[in-house]
């Protein structure tokens, strides 16, 4: 029997009904062994998350004014879920001990971690699970760093006693014992290391959403699920802003190449979105998985006559953007051009600078920047050798008399990625998902 593991974000933690739905989730098979739970969420868009409201506390303590009534709404909210599921169960102790601890200064991630710990505590009791805390499993380095070796090595250990337990997600310790949290957002990544300490054959994160869509739904409308992304493919979405969970969640399981599973608490019954290795990949079923893109782009347009036979041009033209801090995102050339694209904030207040350089260091005719272009990606791994991909694009957005300002398709033909007037922006996502995905009766 394979092991599976869980995480459950908060808003699937948020009350009693949201516990219970997860209860049977979990209680349906018996290798949904190990669960990874959040702080709970918000109840509703005026709510307040957990985390939010320990981070109050900890800035009410540092300008040593009361906690009291902070601190009361937090146990308000762990009290009412306890009520609600009738447990016989009480946090009482561990409300002093913190709060006792925050007024004696205790650190930011400290006071933010007890959102996952005191949460877990419940949903450990609610299911007759072992509570298993994450200080003694997940481990950073002296350098803040997350130290894999020590942690895989710990947790594997610890789990492996335990046939069912709840650890909590979001935070580990340091070596000398304090507690560190990862970033907002982390216990996606506490799932992906318990998944990867005990070897699991899945790891389901379970939020509030069907899975990954195809396109960002405030501009494409009703986009469809992804039904299996590779990780390769998620990478290049997630670059252009689109996301189902932390981006570091993933390196820990695709090492270990255990797929992931997209899952939502509030529907159950749907798939959701499966990441898988590609060689794990059941094949493409369409010719793109997903298109994401940005706003906030400039190009960086060098011409110079015989620029092709001239070794280093481009080592020199790069060297200054190095030199100013500036990373590039894509670099298409002409035979005697080049466009470097990079992000306009990042060239915001060094555009006469960036030019002045150029001009010096390759002696080019022209340097010229220009703001106001938006980058999108057409990703899939149903684009390799598939013959047409690029002319349906281009002729759909023709017919649309939407201009393209820049084309750049990688030699793994798993991308494409085009660049457009900001102001053509949500058009051409729309018109691109539109070519490819037959209206839904
Ligand atoms: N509770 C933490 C946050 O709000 C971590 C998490 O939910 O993943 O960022």
């Amino acid at each position: 029997m394979g092991t599976k593991v869980l995480k459950f974000g908060g808003s699937s933690l948020a009350s009693a009904q949201q516990f219970r739905k997860v209860a049977e989730i979990i209680k349906s098979q018996p290798e949904r062994r190990y669960v990874v739970a959040s702080a709970p969420g918000k109840r509703d868009s005026g709510d307040t998350k957990v985390t939010d409201m320990l981070y109050n506390c900890f800035r009410l303590a540092s300008k040593k004014e009361p906690i009291d009534e902070a601190f009361r709404l937090v146990e308000e909210r762990y009290n009412s879920i306890i009520r609600e599921l009738g447990l016989d169960f009480s946090l009482e102790e561990e409300y002093a001990k913190i709060r006792m601890a925050i007024s004696h200064h205790a650190g930011e991630d400290y006071v933010a971690s007890r959102g996952e710990y005191l949460n877990s505590m419940i949903l450990a009791k609610y299911l007759d699970f072992t509570f298993v805390d994450a200080e003694n499993g997940v481990f950073f380095k002296e350098d803040g760093t997350f130290d894999d070796k020590k942690t895989y090595a710990a947790l594997g250990a610890l789990l492996e006693k335990e046939a069912y337990a709840v650890v909590p997600g979001f935070y580990g310790s340091m070596p000398n014992g304090t507690i560190k949290t990862f970033s907002r957002g982390g216990s996606d990544i506490t799932g992906a290391i318990v998944a990867r300490a005990v070897n699991a054959e899945i790891y389901e994160n379970w939020t509030d959403v069907s899975g990954m869509l195809m396109a960002d739904p405030r501009i494409v409308k009703n986009p469809r699920v992804i039904e299996e992304i590779t990780y390769r493919e998620l990478r290049e979405l997630a670059y252009m802003g689109a996301t189902v969970m932390h981006e570091e969640a993933v390196f820990p399981v695709k090492e270990a190449r255990i797929p992931i599973n997209i899952r939502n608490t509030n529907a159950p019954e749907d798939a959701g979105t499966m990441i898988v290795p590609s060689s794990l990949s059941a094949g493409p079923k369409s010719v793109i998985t997903g298109v994401a893109g940005r706003k906030g782009f400039s190009s960086i347009t060098i011409e110079k006559s015989k620029m092709n036979t001239e070794v280093g041009f481009c080592r020199k033209v790069l060297n200054v953007l190095e030199r100013l801090g500036v990373s590039f995102e894509h670099m298409p050339s002409g035979i005697d051009t080049v466009s470097i694209i990079v992000s306009s904030a990042a060239i915001s207040d060094k555009k006469e600078d960036i030019k002045a350089r150029i001009f010096r260091d390759t002696y080019a005719d022209s340097v010229t920047i220009d703001d106001g272009l938006a980058l999108i990606a057409v990703v899939g791994r149903g684009m390799v050798r598939a013959k047409g991909t690029a002319g349906k694009i281009f002729s759909a957005l023709g017919q649309e008399e939407i201009n393209i300002r820049m084309i750049d398709q990688g030699s793994g033909e798993k991308n494409i990625i085009l660049g457009v007037e900001e102001a053509d922006y949500e058009r051409t996502l729309q018109v691109i998902y539109n070519a490819f995905v037959p209206e839904d009766n």
